[in-house]
C-alpha cells in the first residue's frame, strides 16, 4: 500500500500581478532531523493568524518544468514499464497554472510533464527493444478526451464530429471505458507533438464557441503502454488529467448556460472530493459512480501511484479559492492506494482479451496472470 502523493506548485506572479499583496508561501521546515514541505497562508480575517498544510514536496515559484518533472515524474516511468498504472492530475483554481504544468508551452525549456513523459517513454521503448535484441516490442497508443458538462467527447475528433450526448461509458471487468474512444498508436515525440497539438486545437475550438470551456472541462489522456514477447503481454498505463478549474463559480456566474456548466463542474469535483474523504476514512462506501470523472478516475482504485500537483496562485485574489484547493489536497493525501503490478498475460490464453478489452480507460488495468 502507498499513499497519493500529494505536492503544491506555487507559481511565479504574472506580468499585471507584480507589485500585488502575495499570500501564499513555500517552506521547507527542519522539525526533529526531518525536513516539513508546508505552504503557508493567512487566515483570511486575521493576517496575524496563519495556516500550515504539509505536503510530499512543495515547489516555488522559482522551479523549472524540468525540475518538477525530474523529481516528480521521470521515477514513475521505470513503475510504468514494470507495469503498474500511473495518474498524475492537477488541480487547483482556474489561472494558478494547471495547463502550464500538464502541456506547459512551445519552447523546450517550458515544455510540460505531459510532453515530457511522452519523450522519457519513447526513449525507454528504444532502450528496451535494443537490450532485448527485439525480442520485447513496445506500442505505445493514446486517447484524449475531455469531459464538459458531465459529457464525455473524444478530443482526437473534430468537434463537428460530437455528438450532444457524448460518448458512453461502460464497465468492462470492473474497469470504467469509454466506448467509441479512438486510440492512436504513436511511434516518436514527433508524432506525438502533432496529435497533441491538434487535439488541443479541437479543445479550444470548442472553447470560443462555449464560453472559454478549457477551464471548464476535465481534459485526460491515456497513455497505454503495451509490451510483447514471444509469450507475454504486459499492457500499463499512464494517465495524465487537466481538471476544470476548483473555483466556487456560484460566487460569480449568473448566466444560465454558465450556472449549468458550473454546477457539473462543482459536482464532479465535490463528488472527487467526497470520494477522497470516504478513501480517508476507509469508509465501506465510496461514491465513485456519481460523476463521470470519478468513476474513470477512480481515484484510490487504480493499481498504482497517482500524483496529485495542486497548483496555487500566490497573490490575495485567489486567497479564499486558494485555502479550499488547500483542505481539498490536504484530504487527498491520505488516501491510500493498493499497488498491484500488471501481471504479464500469456499470450495463448487471452488473445481476445489482449485485443478487445485494452480500451481507454483512467481505472485500473489489473489483470490476473493466466497460466497456460
Ligand atoms: P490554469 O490551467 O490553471 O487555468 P494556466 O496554466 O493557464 O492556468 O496558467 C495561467 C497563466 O499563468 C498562464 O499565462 C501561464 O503561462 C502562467 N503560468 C502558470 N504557471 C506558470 C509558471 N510556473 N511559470 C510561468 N508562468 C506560469
Ligand atoms: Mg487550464
Amino acid at each position: 500500500m502507498s499513499s497519493v502523493r500529494v505536492v503544491a506548485r506555487v507559481r511565479p506572479l504574472l506580468k499585471h500581478e507584480l507589485g500585488k499583496d502575495i499570500v501564499v508561501s513555500a517552506e521547507s521546515l527542519n522539525d526533529d532531523d526531518c525536513t516539513k514541505s508546508i505552504i503557508r497562508v493567512p487566515n483570511p480575517k486575521n493576517d496575524i493568524e496563519s495556516y500550515s498544510f504539509q505536503f510530499s514536496s512543495v515547489y516555488e515559484e522559482s522551479v523549472s518544468q524540468s525540475e518538477l518533472f525530474e523529481a516528480e515524474v521521470a521515477p514513475t516511468v521505470k513503475h510504468l514499464f514494470n507495469g503498474y498504472d500511473t495518474t498524475i492530475f492537477s488541480y487547483g483554481p482556474t489561472g494558478t497554472g494547471k495547463t502550464h504544468t500538464m502541456r506547459g508551452g512551445k519552447s523546450l525549456a517550458d515544455r510540460g510533464v505531459i510532453p515530457r513523459l511522452l519523450s522519457s517513454i519513447f526513449r525507454k521503448c528504444r532502450t528496451i527493444e535494443k537490450k532485448t535484441n527485439g525480442e520485447t516490442q513496445v506500442t505505445v497508443t493514446m486517447s484524449y478526451f475531455e469531459i464538459y458538462c458531465d459529457r464525455v467527447h473524444d478530443l482526437f475528433e473534430p468537434p463537428e464530429k460530437r455528438t450532444p450526448s457524448g460518448l458512453a461509458i461502460r464497465d468492462n471487468h470492473g474497469k470504467s471505458v469509454v466506448v467509441g474512444l479512438k486510440e492512436i498508436t504513436c511511434g516518436t515525440l514527433k508524432e506525438f507533438d502533432h496529435l497533441y497539438d491538434q487535439a488541443n486545437v479541437n479543445r479550444s475550438t470548442s472553447a470560443t464557441k462555449l464560453n472559454a470551456h478549457s477551464s471548464r472541462s476535465h481534459a485526460i489522456l491515456c497513455v497505454k503502454i503495451t509490451q510483447t514477447t514471444e509469450s507475454t503481454v504486459l499492457v500499463s498505463q499512464a494517465s495524465a488529467i487537466d481538471l476544470a478549474g476548483s473555483e466556487d463559480n456560484r460566487r460569480t456566474d449568473n448566466n444560465k448556460e454558465r450556472l449549468v456548466e458550473s454546477s457539473a463542474i462543482n459536482k464532479s469535483l465535490f463528488v472527487l472530493a467526497q470520494c477522497v474523504e470516504a478513501i480517508s476514512k476507509k469508509q465501506h462506501r465510496v461514491p465513485y459512480r456519481e460523476s463521470k470523472m470519478t468513476r474513470i478516475l477512480s481515484l484510490g482504485q487504480n493499481n498504482g501511484m497517482t500524483l496529485m500537483i495542486l497548483n496555487l496562485a500566490p497573490t490575495r485574489s485567489y486567497h479564499l479559492d486558494t485555502l479550499s484547493s488547500l483542505n481539498f489536497a490536504n484530504r487527498t493525501k491520505k488516501i491510500e492506494v493498493a499497488e498491484v503490478e500488471n501481471a504479464p498475460i500469456y499470450k495463448a490464453l487471452v488473445k481476445p482479451l489482449a485485443t478487445s478489452s485494452l480500451g481507454a480507460t483512467g481505472g485500473a488495468l489489473n489483470r490476473q496472470p493466466l497460466r497456460p
